[in-house]
């Protein structure tokens, strides 16, 4: 896939792609007074605006539609900032050339459904605009994934994904669960297509959007897209999620930029000392899980000639409990063992079943 990075057409090298905004435009007035304050904070570089807002319930603000293009158009010229929204439809995606949008983003609802990005897939063929891909509501990868194809299929260079947060069915105290490892997966699999983290629709709310946005900085995404708006409060989407310029000025004062890599010999040597570290211990638990695999097995014939049944019960809430407090003892969260435990039944569950199958 070819993608042109950010530092060659928006942001400079190593600096991360600062996006911010409104969730939605709401009146001239309020779109150029975010955009004045924003433009006087050096690190954004984007300004966001949803023209169209997708909904779940009608009869909720859903945009101003067209007329806010040009108010765009006036954050360009006067304050000096490109602009970026969301395209639901090859019909949003033809109003936002016309009036000389910057960037376009595919918005979560859109993800997914093939059939949209397609359309708007379609509109893109021969333009040369960047475009970035939020994640699908649900944490489906491939349907991510999918999504930037169709996209990069149309001959889109300037391509980025957005990660925000997935639908969570359980208990959560976000709006919707970061899932990081789905983004790191990405990461793994088009290691050359930048992630920039949306803090404000993982948080749901401002309390959570400082923790959020470290986490994707420490991780190495390569850029924030924060919901601002001049007067939160009176937001007519996203209220509790949405910072005052000036606070977004300074969380990202607060926050802390790493570098990807080590800036100096020195630091690449003291890496390459504890990388080595993890290597032997890392060689050394291969042979440990080796051991414990090769008794599974023995136990696995064992247990076919004496006509037992694979999983005990008992054993296994025994094993369970007694791993935790071990782990609990040495200072290892009980959790992360719980977690290796079931992956450890897991296969050794299955070793024993292969036993029994073969004649
Ligand atoms: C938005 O950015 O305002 C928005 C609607 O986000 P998402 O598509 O992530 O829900
Ligand atoms: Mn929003």
């Amino acid at each position: 896939m070819t993608i042109t990075p950010l530092n060659e057409w928006i942001t400079a090298k190593n600096e991360p792609l600062i996006i911010a905004g409104p969730c939605g435009a709401e009146s001239e007035e309020q779109v150029l007074q975010t955009a004045k304050q924003l433009s006087e904070i050096p690190r954004v570089k984007l300004f966001r605006a949803g023209i169209w807002k997708p909904r779940t319930r009608p009869n909720s603000f859903e945009g101003v539609g067209e007329p806010g293009l040009e108010w765009l158009k006036r954050v360009q010229k006067e304050y000096g900032l490109k602009t970026t929204v969301e395209v639901a439809n090859a019909h949003h995606t033809e109003l936002a050339l016309k009036h000389g949008v910057d960037v376009l983003w595919i918005g979560a609802r859109t993800t997914v459904n093939p059939f949209s990005v397609q359309e708007i897939a379609d509109v893109l063929k021969g333009v040369d605009i960047p475009v970035f891909i939020k994640n699908p509501v649900h944490a489906d990868l491939q349907l991510w994934l999918g999504g930037i194809e169709r996209i990069s299929n149309a001959g889109i260079v300037k391509l980025a994904a957005i990660h925000r947060g997935f639908h969570y069915p359980g208990k959560s105290k976000y709006r919707n669960k970061p899932l990081w490892e789905i983004a790191i997966e990405l990461k793994t699999i088009l290691p050359n297509l930048p992630i920039i983290c949306d803090p404000s629709h993982i948080s749901g709310n401002r309390e959570l959007i400082p923790h959020v946005a470290q986490k994707a900085l420490d991780l190495g995404m390569n850029g924030l897209m924060i919901e601002s708006h001049i007067d939160p409060s009176a937001a007519l989407s996203d209220a509790q999620q949405q910072l005052t310029p000036s606070a977004l000025k300074e969380l990202l004062e607060n926050l802390v930029y790493r570098q990807a890599s080590p800036k100096n010999p020195e630091c690449n040597d003291t890496l390459e000392q504890f990388r080595n570290i993890v290597d032997e211990i890392d060689d050394e638990l291969m042979n440990v899980l080796k051991k414990r695999m090769m008794v599974m097995e023995q136990m696995g014939d064992y247990k076919k000639e004496q006509h037992i049944t694979i999983f005990q019960l008992e054993r296994w809430q025994e094993i369970l409990r007694t791993r935790s407090q071990w782990a609990e003892k040495i200072g290892l969260p009980r959790a992360f063992v719980e977690k290796m435990c079931l992956l450890l039944h897991e296969e050794s569950i299955r070793v024993q079943t292969d036993i029994m199958n073969k004649k």
